[in-house]
């Protein structure tokens, strides 16, 4: 039996079911989570089906989520959507439940849950929520609504469709948009950025420190990041900006959160998730995020990087 009929079982069998996504969601954790969750509601209205996970005010115009008690996991199937490691997982309470099924795009490094359906050749966990409808078409409902969710999604995950973007991908965009909804709405508000973002941008720009082996990176401390009052909207914006400049081959942003530092990892075509997973991160091979407890590490960061792209010159 293929995953996505198992996951069509187990989701019929169950009367209650809470999905989950990763921390610090992006547009495709919440679109294939809120898309999954609304595809299941129209599909089978008799069952109960939750979103959890703490909201994300920046993309707060994707949905909100539901408070749930303890007791109602004693019977629910939790599905985890686009979380490649489980310490990830927003709400701690995904292994709670009767039965774990992940849903991802993410290399398979850890495949926690009784199920997992990983296909790591499609864009977006949105786009793979897309093609479970697809598959299951006779059986399943797509609202317009889903519909929104799951275009933000694949949307999000490629840069709008710079990148991880294939046939499937525009066939799978090609049909979402025949459902009826504000996709320009979309666009805007993943597109634009607050004053403050765009007086960020300025500094990023000006401040970038570019290596002789085409690593380009930003490291943003807390007072930086106060000062712009990038709060709540987060990095991501900044990550394609220093990716912009055509001699960046990788590149990077390391932004402080108290003792530590975030790191955002990305390149063009070097594989840089190696790295990340050296530095008790992961993620794709051109996109990928670590944890560096202080400048040492972030100076061994840099050193891995030019390091490998040496390696290609
Ligand atoms: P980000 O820069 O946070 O957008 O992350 C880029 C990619 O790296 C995403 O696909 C994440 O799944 C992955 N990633 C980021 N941080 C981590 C981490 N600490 N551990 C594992 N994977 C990560």
């Amino acid at each position: 039996m293929s995953a996505q009929t198992q996951i069509l079982k187990e989701i019929k069998a169950a009367q209650t079911i809470i999905i989950h996504r990763h921390q610090r969601p992006d547009p495709d954790a919440i679109g294939s989570q809120m898309g999954l969750a609304e595809l299941i509601r129209l599909s089978f209205p008799k069952k109960k089906v939750y979103v959890v996970g703490k909201d994300s005010r920046s993309l707060s115009w994707m949905g909100t989520n539901d408070e749930l008690p303890n007791e109602l996991y004693h019977q629910a199937l939790v599905i985890v959507t686009d979380t490649a490691n489980s310490s990830r997982v927003d709400d701690r309470r995904y292994n709670d439940g009767q039965r774990l099924i992940k849903i991802d795009h993410h290399p398979n490094d850890e495949p926690y849950g009784d199920y997992n359906w990983i296909d790591t050749t499609v864009s977006s966990t949105s786009e793979l929520i897309y093609q479970f409808y697809q598959m299951f078409k006779a059986e399943l409902i797509l609202s317009d609504q889903a519909a929104s969710y799951l275009y933000a999604g694949i949307v999000g995950d490629t840069g709008r469709f710079l990148y991880a973007t294939n046939a499937e991908t525009m066939l799978a965009i090609a049909g979402l948009l025949t459902f009826d909804f504000d996709w320009y709405a979309i666009n805007q508000a993943m597109e634009t950025i607050t004053p403050e973002a765009a007086r960020a941008s300025g500094y990023v720009l000006e401040h970038m420190v570019m290596t002789d082996m085409g690593f380009n990176y930003i490291i943003l401390t807390e007072a930086l990041l106060e000062q712009f009052q990038l709060g709540d909207f987060g990095t991501a914006f900044i990550v394609p900006l220093l990716g912009k400049v055509n001699t960046a081959k990788a590149w990077a942003v390391f932004e402080q959160e108290g003792e530590h530092y975030r790191v955002r990892l990305r390149s063009r075509s070097t594989v840089i998730n190696e790295i990340a997973k050296r530095h008790g991160g992961g993620g794709h091979p051109f996109a990928a995020g670590a944890l560096a407890h202080g400048q040492d590490e972030i100076n061994e960061i840099i050193h891995e990087a030019n390091t490998i792209l040496k390696g290609q010159n």
